[in-house]
């Protein structure tokens, strides 16, 4: 008999009903947003939501409405069991699997938009996606009512994203952000991964290790545009098809910097055997 696992709820009054007995016992609760096809990044979340909430609800939704290619929702990995199984012992006690319906009722008609943030970037790149994830995750945070979000820094502006709209609107909820886990190699772990052919997956942590490159030169005094461009190439001449965009940004508001001076993250997306890989590191401002 496997122990600790999580139950699936997949009905709102259901989930109301839980979360109801847990706020009678003064309980606090953390709520971790996914899609899925879990793995270890996803579940450093819910440990990291277990030390400090009395109650988790894992939460996964394949969200139609973040998907700006009909061929990229369709070829998300899909692993409810698996799922399951994998969250076993890691301190969670609901995985909140809703249905279409459930998240977007007939009649659905309001899009929650971040502006600012959301543009530029992922933004750029894939039009209505920050709106779709910016309207599911207030509807997560209100369907849960949570007091604790968790999410990755390996998605760094929608961290940012989501961070804004929760302040913006007052959402008794406080967002927490957490570093990104990798895989041996550096490769920062996504459900994405399965997608990568062998070939592929075996040239994957030149992104991460051109990331690290670009923070040692920085650090040393190159100038910003060579460094990124020299990036660009290595990323691409390393066996990617293309960089969609390589990037120094403020950490605290991704604001565009032309050097390093405060803060700052080195965000990119890119191409690898046909499917789209993001990645970040922090670079501290130079002196
Ligand atoms: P996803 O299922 O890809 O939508 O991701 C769900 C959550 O897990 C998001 O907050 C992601 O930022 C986070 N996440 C995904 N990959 C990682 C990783 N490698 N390390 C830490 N968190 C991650």
């Amino acid at each position: 008999m496997i122990t600790g696992l999580p139950d699936i709820v997949r009905d709102l009054p259901g989930l109301r009903a839980r979360v109801a007995a847990w706020r009678r016992a003064g309980e606090s609760v953390a709520v971790v947003p996914t899609m899925g096809a879990l793995h270890e990044g996803h579940l450093s979340l819910v440990r990291r939501a277990a030390a400090d909430a009395d109650r988790v609800i894992v939460t996964i939704f394949v969200n139609p409405r973040q998907f700006n290619s009909q061929a990229d929702l369709d070829a998300y990995p899909r692993t409810e069991e698996a799922d399951r199984l994998k969250l076993a012992g890691q301190g969670a006690d609901i995985v909140y699997v809703p249905d279409g319906a459930t998240v977007y009722p007939p009649g659905f008609a309001t899009t929650v938009e971040v502006a600012g943030l959301s543009e530029g970037l992922c933004g750029a790149y894939r039009p209505g996606h920050f709106a779709g994830m910016a309207t599911v995750v207030t509807k997560l945070f209100t369907q849960t009512t949570a007091d604790l979000a968790y999410f990755g820094q390996k998605d760094f502006q929608q961290l940012c994203i989501v961070t804004r709209l929760a302040a913006d609107l007052d959402l008794q909820i406080k967002v927490i952000g957490c570093p990104t886990l990798r895989e041996t190699d550096g490769l920062a772990m996504s459900s994405r991964n399965t997608r990568l052919s062998a070939e592929a997956r075996a040239v994957a942590s030149s992104l991460y290790a051109e990331l690290q490159r670009v923070a040692g030169r920085l650090a040393g005094g190159a100038a910003m545009s060579a460094c990124l461009e020299d990036a660009k190439a290595a990323i691409v001449a390393g066996g990617y098809q293309a960089v969609e965009y390589l990037e120094l940004r403020a950490e605290a508001d991704l604001a565009v910097l032309d050097r390093p001076d405060v803060p700052a993250r080195l965000l990119v997306a890119a191409w690898l055997d046909g499917v789209r890989l993001i990645d970040n590191i922090a670079i501290a401002a130079a002196a």
